[in-house]
This record gives structure tokens, sequence and C-alpha cells, in this order.
């Protein structure tokens, strides 16, 4: 039993690991925390932990606290939902929730509940398949759509047919993966490439029922679409009769209250939502065409869960919306001033010890790179940048910043001047000290690594 004996973060780890496997709740092949914090408590974009040790969190669950921690408005709708009806298959809230998702998000035509974005990208693709009675899906280079067999990791090659291959290095290659899953489902192709898209589909999509991606790649570097991308990719899937699934679990919320889609203007015949969505709470959204999603009302296609539509996720999307459309309107206003000033010390203070660092800022979020230019495709990712992007993704939390892995950097609603002071403060001797580091390993000290 544990007796609570462990007051730093490591004895903490060093029991931890004892039970829950690896003493983590997630794990990519080499992506992930190694010395993890545990956490006593949260306030605005602060967090503490067992001992003491104060943070800013840019973490923000992966993007999902887009309300920040403690978050009092948030706070109350939950509670009031709590003491009213926790747990039944339907609410008074299913209309007003799927009201508000309507009026932001005008390609949802009909709206399905799920819990996580790696399960509702499932359904999508079973309906999609259903839809348009073809098999395989294109996915992109460097896009992230969940754990699954079929979706995760795998590179490009360049072969004809493009099917996914699993590389030695990649993070999100696992062992147990169901043998010739991805030839039998997919194909992968260089994203923001209009050119290699159209000859995909031209010569494959008999195969396709769907093409899916991030509007905006997050996942991958950081990484906005071409002028003009998404309006061709659109256009390419009417022609060829392939479903388009905006996987907008990032960006839905993070733009602005209309997703990617929204902001470029370009919509998708599903969408799915996740992560801020629910300011917290887990739950996802998959929304698009009702002549897609008509084969739910026919029960044609099934797609069940016991929580689906659970009363406190839609409580949870109802205050997210709520809070951002009303008291914290600002707040998308507010992030480029904040976005602004953290991208140009970030650059500046780089420079100032010897290296680049490229800042993307993306509406309420943002990825840094080290490296001279923002990047153009995941592959423009050199050795050099992974290796000093996981040198400051390590040293950052030291001084007191936390980031999420990929170097993203997420803002939230109670961000506020004195977290943009403190951020200045810590920065630089972060900074410093990954250019010592950086500095240790190309002249082969690796001692302190
Ligand atoms: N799609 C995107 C774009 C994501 O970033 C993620 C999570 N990182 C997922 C899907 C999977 O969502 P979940 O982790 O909720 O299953």
């Amino acid at each position: 039993m544990y007796t609570k004996t462990a007051v730093t973060n490591k004895a903490y780890f060093d029991i931890l690991k004892t039970k829950l496997a690896g003493g983590f709740h997630y794990n990519f092949k080499t992506l992930g925390e190694e010395n993890p914090r545990f956490y006593t408590k949260g306030e605005g974009s602060r967090l503490w932990d067992i001992e003491g040790v104060e943070y800013l969190d840019f973490y923000a669950k992966f993007g999902a606290m887009i309300l920040g921690h403690n978050n009092s408005e948030f706070n109350e709708a939950l509670t009031e939902q709590i003491h009213k009806l926790l747990c039944v298959n339907h609410t008074e809230l299913d209309i007003e929730v799927c009201d508000l998702l309507q009026y932001h998000f005008p390609s949802f035509e009909r709206i399905r509940f799920g819990l996580s974005g790696t399960e509702i990208i499932q359904n999508a693709l079973r309906i999609s398949r259903a839809y348009t009675g073809k098999v395989k899906f294109l996915r992109f280079e460097g896009h992230y759509h969940g754990n699954m067999d079929n979706i995760m990791g795998g590179g490009y090659l360049e072969a004809d047919p493009p099917i996914p291959v699993e590389t030695l290095g990649d993070p999100r290659g696992t062992k147990g993966r169901i043998p010739h899953v991805f030839e039998q489902e997919s194909y992968l192709i260089p994203w923001n490439d209009s050119d290699k898209l159209k000859e995909t589909l031209e010569k494959y999509a008999s195969d396709i029922a769907a093409v899916i991606l991030e509007p905006v790649l997050v996942n991958g570097g950081g990484i906005k679409p071409k002028e003009g991308y998404l309006e061709t990719v659109r256009k390419l899937c009417t022609q060829y009769g392939v479903v388009l699934i905006f996987d907008e679990v990032i960006t839905g919320l993070r733009f602005g209250l209309s997703g990617a889609q929204g902001h470029y203007n370009v919509q998708p015949d599903l969408t799915i939502l996740g992560k801020a969505i629910g300011g917290g709470i887990p739950v996802s959204v998959l929304g698009g065409k009702k002549e897609i999603m008509n084969l739910y009302e026919t029960r044609e296609v099934v797609h069940a869960g016991t929580f689906n539509g659970h009363p406190l996720g839609l409580a949870a999307i109802k205050a997210t919306i709520s809070i951002l459309s009303g008291t914290q309107k600002e707040f998308y206003k507010k992030s480029e001033k904040y976005t602004r000033e953290i991208k140009n010390t970030i650059e500046t203070v780089a420079l100032e010890y010897g290296f680049d660092i490229s800042v993307t800022v993306l509406g309420s979020m943002m990825v840094f790179n080290a490296c001279k230019t923002p990047l153009y495709q995941p592959s423009d990712l050199t050795f050099d940048t992974v290796l000093k992007n996981s040198i400051l993704f390590k040293t950052l939390p030291n001084y007191g910043i936390l980031i999420s892995p990929m170097t993203r950097m997420f803002l939230n609603t109670m961000f506020e001047d004195r977290d943009l002071s403190f951020f200045k403060e810590r920065i630089r001797p972060a900074i410093k000290e990954s250019a010592r580091l950086i500095d240790n390993v190309y002249n082969g000290n690796l001692t302190d690594m």
C-alpha cells in the first residue's frame, strides 16, 4: 500500500512505476515525458507539483484546457449539471448543444457525440466506407488521427501505390499492429502538395472512401496549408466522390469558434472535434452532411458507446462555447497580442544564445522548431531540429515552463500579463541552458544529457 511518503516527483514516480505500467498514462515509442511531474493544484495558467514547484502551463493537456485551470464559470456549470443529473441517455441539453455547434459549424447538418478523438475518427471512417461503398482512406504524412492500428504512424516512401510504411525511428510505430492493416485500409501521401493528391485520386479514387487531414498540421510541426490548398482538396474530393474529413480535434476551437473550416472558409463533409471542445472534460463530436449521417438514422451504420452524449460532456461543450462567446469573447484577440510577444521573445533570446528558433503562431496556439524558417512539410524537420527541439522540450519544464510534445504551446482564456512576465523571466535561462546542452551534444560531451 502506498503511504504518503514520496515527497519528490522522482520518489513518487519510482513507486508509481511498480503499479502503473511504465509510470505513464500514455506513451509513444519515443515521445513522452521522461521525468513526469505530479500536480496537486491548478489555477489559471499555473500548475503546482507535489514538491510545491510552480509552472506556467502551455502544455494545457494537449491543448484541451482552453479555459485554464479552476475556471470558476466552467466549474459552476459542471457542478450544476452533476447536481441535476449525472448520467442518462438523453437530457434537455441535447438540442441546445447541437444548436450551439450548428450555429458555429454550418457544415454540421447532423451530429453525434463520443468520448475521444481516436474513437470518433474510426466512426467517421466507417460511415464514409458505408456511404461510398469503398474501403480505403487517404491520409497525409505527419498528420495524427488517434492511436488505432489502421491510422497511427507510418511514413511516405514514394512508392506506388503510396501505402504507409512503418519506419524504425517512427515514434508512432508500434509492435502488435494488425498485419497488413496499412495496405488493406489506406494510402499516405505528402501534405500541401496538390499535384500529388490529384495524381493519387486519379489513380486510386475508386478505392478511396475518405480523405482525412488536419486542416492545419499541428501534429506534424505546426504547418499552415498553402494558399488555396484546402480549396483544392475540397474540389478534388467532390470531383472524385470521396468524403472529405477534417480532423479538427486540435484546431476546432483554436482559430476561433468555427474551427479551421471557418478560418479558411472551406467546408468538409465530416468534421471531428475533441480536446478543447470540452474544456478539459473528455468528449468528442462528429458533425457533417445529412446525406452521410443519415446512415445512422436508417441504422445501416452502427455507432455505439455507453457514454455517448454524456450529460457532463454536453454541459462542458455548452459551457466552453458559451464562455468563449460570452465573458471571454476577447480571448482570440487577446491571444494575438500574447502570441506575438511570446514568438518575438523566444526567437530573439534563442538568437542571442547562438541558435535559431522559428515560432509559428496558429490562432491561440504556437508551435516552435529549432530552425531558421517555418516548416513547409513535416519532412523539413531535420535531425538537427528534432534534436534541438527535444532538448528544449526537456529543459523548459526545469525552468517552470511546460510545453506539449511536438513543441506545441497552448494559451488559455485565463492567461494574463503576469503569466507573460513569468514566461519572459524563465525563458531566458531555459534557452541558455538548452544552448549549453546543444553545444555539449555537438562537441561530444553527452554526460549531462
Ligand atoms: N486527431 C488529432 C488532430 C489529435 O491531435 C489527436 C490527439 N492528439 C487525436 C485525433 C486523437 O484524439 P484522442 O487523443 O482524444 O483520442
